[in-house]
């Protein structure tokens, strides 16, 4: 067991003037890196910071946040980098949840928050020198234990109240050694999503835990990624569909030069096979996509460029991850069958910070006295083992007594050549109990009005399946990190928005 901070100053020694971190205005070497993480560390503890203790930010990807999050650890507390896409009072509400006491925020943010009731000490990231210890600053040291939290990852709050999952070091431990051999130590790793998110750091901390560097990209642009992409010969990258989907619609895609990319991976939401087949043609190097969720239960792992004929799926477990299918009364179900996915694995979560009820919610047993998490998301095994996504468990309409997957009428309705992007929600419905309504953002230049779009889709679908109304919307509401907002259209549907 080792730790973050340690693999960091390992490679400040051997190459200090190697770029740790840039983000297009500013950049460190690891030698700045590790300099700054101590400056934070003694920051804190002068201003009485307790070891394992939260660590509040709230900001665009940036070096500066970056070098909080990293300098929160090698005091020994615990970094809580805070969703910037979610209201003012639920930011307020984890930074209060979070427990910290000291909370970093960018102006835009600071500008966002203001009138929030914020009982934290607030220090702007644009002015985090004067704030820092002086310059050759120590830390005291703190020793680490494998139990101790490393982060707070707040859940996307997809189907509810945003979730702060504790990540212990040796959860994070157990994810770097993994990743040991994936070229991290040589990788140039672009990324554009939000240091909040775990999808984020499951790239972020291996490129910095084996001396890789990091470039962020403040605000995402199709064009400008590959601009970077290109000028800073990026290796790796994450990106979420919708990203990917932003990339591949460039007309000009295939001027950029991108063969220096060795790895690129996609998770957080659906990704449509048509879509990873286009990035395996057109775009050098291996795509994988991973599915799992930040509190660790089971993750699976998709080869996308090496199975093509999988693409539908999500691929299969990763070492060590046991994943199994359970019904609505906790019975694992039979092979072959369709269930809640749950799972267990060396890296799980301890629980939801402060919130028992919700981690005995998300516990589940197996008959041989074993602890999965349940996922929320049903899915079944093909044949060879690689897992079928349906859709999540919250999001499975049940109209009339049949189990309709919203996923499998957005495969339909996506096919028409008057969607450029669609969603489909349950809503309350007398007869039936429920009933599937779809959105769709209209293709610039469709001929095909609402009334076409939906007649022709639903003469595609099963009767059960068929959408009571659709509607059109300028865009999807989605997070930072690209999840469509369900919860947001069935309420704004409800207030008579559409
Ligand atoms: P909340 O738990 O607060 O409702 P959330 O579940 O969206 O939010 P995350 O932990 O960020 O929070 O996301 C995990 C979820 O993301 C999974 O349960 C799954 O529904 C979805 N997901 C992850 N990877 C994939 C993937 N490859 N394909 C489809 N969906 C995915
Ligand atoms: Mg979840």
């Amino acid at each position: 067991f080792g730790t973050l901070p340690e693999l960091i100053r390992a490679t400040a020694s051997a190459q200090p003037a190697k770029l740790a971190i840039a983000d297009g205005d500013a950049q460190v070497s690891y030698e700045e890196l590790d300099r700054a993480m101590d400056r934070i560390a003694a920051a804190l503890q002068r201003d009485g910071t307790a070891q394992r203790q939260a660590v509040a930010s709230v900001a665009y990807p940036c070096v500066a946040q970056a070098l909080v999050f990293l300098g929160t650890l090698r005091a020994g507390s615990v970094a809580a980098p805070i969703q910037p896409s979610a209201t003012p009072a639920q930011i307020a509400g984890m930074i209060a949840d979070s427990g910290a006491d000291i909370v970093f925020l960018d102006a835009a943010n600071a500008d966002a928050l203001v009138g929030q009731d914020i009982a934290a000490r607030v220090v702007m990231l644009e002015e985090l020198d004067a704030w820092l210890a002086p310059a050759g600053a120590k830390p005291q040291p703190v020793e680490i234990a494998p139990e101790d939290g490393f982060n707070i990852i707040y859940s996307s709050g997809t189907t509810g109240v945003p979730k702060g999952i504790v990540q212990s070091h040796a959860m994070r431990w157990q994810h770097l050694s993994r990743n040991a051999a994936a070229g991290f130590d040589t990788a140039v790793t672009l990324l554009s999503t939000p240091l909040y998110s775990n999808t984020t750091l499951v790239s972020f901390l291996p490129t910095l835990g084996w001396g890789g560097s990091v470039v962020l990209m403040k605000k995402f642009d199709a064009r400008r990624y590959l601009e970077l992409a290109e000028r800073y010969r990026a290796t790796h990258t994450m990106l979420v569909p919708v990203q990917y989907q932003r990339i591949m619609a460039l007309d000009d895609f295939d001027r950029f030069d991108l063969s220096a990319f060795r790895f690129k991976t996609c998770t957080s939401a659906p990704f449509k096979a048509e879509l990873k087949a286009d990035v395996v043609a057109r775009w050098p190097g291996l795509l994988v996509e991973y599915y799992g969720m930040t509190e660790g239960g089971g993750s699976t792992a998709l080869n996308a460029t090496e199975h093509r004929d999988k693409l539908h799926t999500v691929g299969r477990p990763l070492p060590d991850h046991d994943i199994r299918l359970i019904d609505d009364e906790g019975n694992e179900v039979p092979p072959g069958g369709t269930g809640e996915i749950v799972g267990r694995s060396a890296a799980m979560m301890n629980g939801y910070h402060g919130r028992e009820q919700a981690t005995r919610d998300a516990t589940w047993t197996s008959a041989d006295g074993l602890r999965f998490i349940r996922h929320g998301d049903v899915g079944r095994f093909d044949e060879d083992g690689f897992l079928v996504l349906m859709d999540r468990k919250k999001d499975m309409i049940i109209s009339g007594g049949f189990n309709i997957y919203p996923s499998d009428i957005e495969a339909v309705l996506a096919e028409h050549p008057a969607v450029a992007d669609c969603t489909v929600v349950g809503v309350p419905s007398e007869q039936w109990g429920e009933t599937p309504v779809g959105f769709y953002v209209p293709r610039e230049g469709a001929e095909a009005g609402v009334d076409d779009v939906l007649a022709e889709t639903n003469a595609k679908l099963g009767k059960t399946q068929r959408l009571s109304a659709l509607y059109q919307a300028d865009e999807l509401p989605r997070s930072a990190i690209g999840k469509v907002l369900k919860r947001e259209l069935r309420d704004r549907l409800a207030a008579g928005e559409f």
